[in-house]
């Protein structure tokens, strides 16, 4: 695991996310501040009762005080409100700004990040990591303020009833402090422990879920239940460490309150004896230090949030910290208005980060607009790894890829990606309507404009008989139509992108041959006048027209070690 950062680090690296609920985090302080001030005097006023109108027994001297203390109790009671709903808006704008940045880093990373990640762990930095930050950053920070306000108030109202007996007392504040000190590296250890186990237990229940048809089919449900309870009893077992802790830690903090209360009463009692003291000022003490107590014992917390929050943030800057694997070139070229779609692979070799052996070797070919290439050789030859360095999703080790004549690397990745239509092995849907998933590459695009993707692409017959047409939902990535027809859907989407480039990555994998052979009238439209490289080891249905490369098998896959 990374090393836990430090608070100064978080502080650092979060603060200036806070830029735009500053305002509201200080209304926070100002109102708290100003409700700890009517508490102090509310007390205050409940020794005047008592001294004069308790022990006097003068109702007339009540209402004064009485009115008073009533008017600051709701003067309280309002800016209490509206400190809480300042730092609640402050803190939920925060964590919406954060997770929003978070969101969209995710996005800049490059595939190969994914493969290597459980996303169910990615899943949970996204919301309870980021929340635990904001506990520190935002909220944490406005509490800690008027926490360390509120003990000053206090404080100083004690100081101002008996010097002398308030020193005695907050001499034992030290004791609070030290109990918070011995727990907090224990409660850090234990939130990092929790957290960790957290991401592990969603990975889990994401796993399952995404793969439930897999599951099902191979009678692996225990097996996954199985999973999933392992990584909840790993869970079990830290929330309990830190159950057992939180519950350690209170009952320790109250009998040093209980140490402080008695030396109070016993100190006093020789206070008033000697004419020092009144009951009504000893009743106000004790309730101030019944105040003060708590405040100091929330700072303790605070420590306990901190700690949580360390190993949070330690997880959410491991993300952010991560550079996407390709970025635009400090100066990309302008790309020329009309892209012809022209590719070349000159002398490309790459190999995977963390492989030894390269994937591609000195591969080079050239296929211009109307032509097809076909990619072929065995599994793991390489193949789709072609249409990544394509993409640019990675840049080749030695060698150059070319559009029109440009070093993919020279332009603007978004330019690049623009001018290439990739259709994926499995088509990949989102949960939306028919109408939405053809649109997805276009978002702008008419509605005329849709209808004539899907009658190029022969699904306009199957979705006219859908429950409701194009605005038929597709289900969890498309689980609710057939393989051929969300191949159809795909190509829509393809044909209404009208990219110059096509990458059809085995575009009929998975179809039945009847359905792949009729796949293949759309497939030609679509690859008329474009560029294609077809990935294939199926040759069967492919063009004869076609130019071919032949990849060959990755030397070490069968190579004894
Ligand atoms: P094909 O499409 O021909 O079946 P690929 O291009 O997908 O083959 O993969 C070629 C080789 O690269 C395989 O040995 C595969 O294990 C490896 N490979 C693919 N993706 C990665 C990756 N993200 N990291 C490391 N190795 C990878």
């Amino acid at each position: 695991m990374a090393p836990i950062v430090t608070i100064r680090r978080t502080f650092g690296r979060f603060w200036p996310h806070t830029r735009g609920t500053r305002l509201l985090f200080a209304l926070g302080v100002v109102c708290a501040m100003a409700a700890a001030a009517c508490e102090v005097a509310s007390i205050w006023l409940f020794g005047v009762i008592t001294d004069r109108v308790l022990a006097t027994q003068d109702l007339n001297a009540f209402w004064g005080p009485a009115i008073a203390w009533l008017a600051f109790a709701v003067v309280a009671g309002l800016v209490s409100f509206g400190g809480q709903y300042a730092t609640a808006l402050g803190g939920e704008r925060f964590l919406l700004g954060l997770r929003d940045r978070l969101y969209a880093h995710l996005q800049t990373l490059t595939p190969d990040f994914f493969d290597n990640r459980k996303l169910g762990d990615l899943m949970a930095r996204l919301t309870d990591d980021i929340e635990a930050i904001e506990e520190l950053v935002g909220s944490g920070l406005v509490k800690l303020i008027t926490t360390l306000i509120s003990v000053v108030f206090f404080a100083g109202a004690a100081f101002y009833i008996r010097w002398d007996l308030a020193l005695v007392t907050l001499a034992l504040v030290p004791a609070f402090l030290f109990a918070s000190k011995v727990f907090a590296s224990r409660f850090r250890y234990a939130a990092a422990r929790e957290r960790s186990s957290n991401g592990r237990m969603n990975s889990v229940i994401e796993e399952g879920l995404a793969n439930q048809p897999l599951v099902q089919a191979y009678n692996r449900q225990e097996t996954e239940a199985e999973r999933l309870h392992v990584e909840g009893r790993t869970w079990l077992r830290t929330k309990m460490a830190q159950a057992k802790l939180a519950a350690m830690y209170t009952p320790s903090v109250q009998i040093i309150e209980t140490l402080c209360l008695l030396t109070v009463i016993g100190f006093g009692a020789w206070e008033i004896s000697a004419g020092r003291l009144t009951i009504g000022g000893l009743l106000s003490f004790a309730a101030y230090l019944a105040y003060l107590y708590p405040a100091v014992q929330s700072i303790g917390e605070i420590a306990l949030t901190v700690s949580e929050a360390a190993a949070g943030s330690d997880r959410v800057i491991e993300v952010l910290e991560t550079r996407p694997m390709v970025t635009d070139a400090p100066a990309p070229v302008g790309t020329p208005p009309a892209c012809r779609g022209e590719v070349e692979f000159r002398n490309v070799t790459f190999t995977y980060p963390g492989r030894e052996t390269p994937t591609l070797r000195d591969l080079s070919f050239t296929v211009g607009p109307g032509e097809l290439l076909v990619c072929t050789g065995p599994s793991g030859a390489g193949k789709s790894t072609v249409a990544k360095l394509l993409l640019r999703f990675y840049d080749p080790g030695s060698g150059q890829v070319l559009l029109d004549g440009v070093d993919v690397r020279e332009l603007p990745l978004r330019a690049l990606r623009d001018r290439i239509t990739v259709l994926q092995q499995e088509s990949l849907l989102f949960s939306g309507t028919v109408k939405e998933n053809i649109a997805y590459g276009r978002p702008d695009a008419t509605m005329e404009e849709i209808v004539e993707a899907a009658v190029l692409a022969d699904a306009h017959d199957f979705i006219g008989k859908l429950p409701q047409g194009y605005d038929t939902p597709v289900g969890q990535r498309g689980r609710l139509l057939s393989g051929g027809q969300r191949q159809r859907l795909a190509i829509a989407r393809a044909m209404l992108r009208d990219a110059p480039v096509l990458v059809l990555d085995e575009p009929m994998t998975g179809l039945d041959p009847d359905t792949a052979a009729r796949i293949m009238t759309p497939l030609r439209r679509l690859m008329a006048g474009r560029t294609t490289i077809m990935i294939a080891h199926d040759l069967s249905l492919v063009p004869e027209n076609a130019t071919r490369i032949d990849l060959a098998p990755e030397p070490t896959a069968l190579a004894p070690k």
